[in-house]
């Protein structure tokens, strides 16, 4: 069944009380600064139909949204063991900034969504584009339909001057030759990429591929082939969480991606691709009214992938 936006105004309405209840990310001093009353979802159906309540149009910061990005572009350019032999597949159990195991399993990253795994995947466009971050923004604005979509400036240099654990994950990647580039120049275009600015409803329409065995909205030719965009929903259903994968899973049922910006997406294979925001976040980085929309959207349309 399609949500209306009805279903959705009733769920915003429920999910309300726990804001108060989280913390908004603060390790990155700009996003400290978003009201954490912001609260916003929009369903992209896979006919192009758009549904959508509270602030869905209000852009925010993707932040680790943004790793699934650059991983459906590094599929478009690499083959599969040029990636899958820099990182792995596996949930990590960790938090997303961890580098505990880096040291143990020879600078690989459990999977392309925790950090390590995006700078490694970020190491991949760096090496293969002329302009990375220009390719990245060009990608997005088709996927969503939107060329308005920049980066926040602000927030990438505010991200920049906190990088101190970020810029460790790659120097350590890069002293077990996981790593081909200079670390400060990905670290930069990492940082651009989770700075991308968009709106639940940017979100729901750029992620309809994922919905759609890798066709973006309106687009004539697969972005990915139906086999990637398996395989990515795969990982997005079993990394895309971090340490809170399992949960997110048993709770909402189906794979999604979350950013420490309050953002998350979900997809209901075949049908439809969900975007939720609301800033203040649970003790894995994820956003915790927004789960709880997703879990509530779940329930009442009964969609699970399990
Ligand atoms: N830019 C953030 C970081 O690297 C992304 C983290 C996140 O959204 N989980 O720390």
């Amino acid at each position: 069944m399609k949500p209306t936006e009805q279903l959705l105004n009733e769920i915003l309405d429920e999910v309300r009380p726990l804001i108060g209840k989280g913390k908004v990310a603060d390790y990155i001093p700009a996003l400290a600064e978003v009201p954490a009353n912001k609260l916003g979802i929009a369903v992209c159906y896979n006919d192009g139909e758009i549904i959508q309540a509270g602030d869905s149009e209000e852009d925010f910061s993707i932040q680790s949204i943004s790793k699934a990005l650059s991983l459906t572009l590094a599929m478009t350019l690499y083959q599969p063991d040029e990636i899958w032999q820099r990182v792995g597949k596996e949930p990590s159990g960790h938090a997303f900034n961890s580098m505990i195991q880096l040291e143990l399993e020879n600078g690989i990253p459990r999977n392309p969504f925790i950090n390590a795994g995006a700078l490694v995947v970020s190491d991949l466009l760096h090496s293969r584009l002329s302009a990375p971050q220009y390719r990245m923004l060009e990608l997005v604005r088709d996927l969503a339909q939107n060329p308005h979509i920049c980066y926040d400036k602000v927030v990438a240099a505010s991200e920049m001057q906190h990088s101190d654990r970020n810029a460790s994950i790659a120097y350590l990647m890069r002293s077990f030759g996981n790593f081909d580039n200079e670390v400060m120049p990905v670290l930069t275009n990492y940082f651009s990429y989770c700075a991308l600015k968009m709106s639940c409803v940017d979100l729901a329409k750029t992620f309809s591929y994922l919905a759609n065995k890798g066709l973006p909205l309106g687009a004539k030719k697969t972005i990915i082939t139906q086999t990637q965009s398996k395989q990515m929903n795969a990982l997005l259903a079993t990394c895309g969480l971090y340490d809170g994968a399992g949960e997110f899973a048993y709770r909402v049922g189906m794979p999604g991606k979350s950013g420490v910006g309050g953002g998350i997406i979900a997809i209901v294979p075949g049908e439809m691709a969900i975007a939720v925001w609301s800033p203040e976040l649970d003790p894995s980085g994820n956003s915790l009214a927004g789960t709880a929309a997703l879990e509530l959207l779940a329930e009442r349309i009964g969609r699970s992938i399990f």
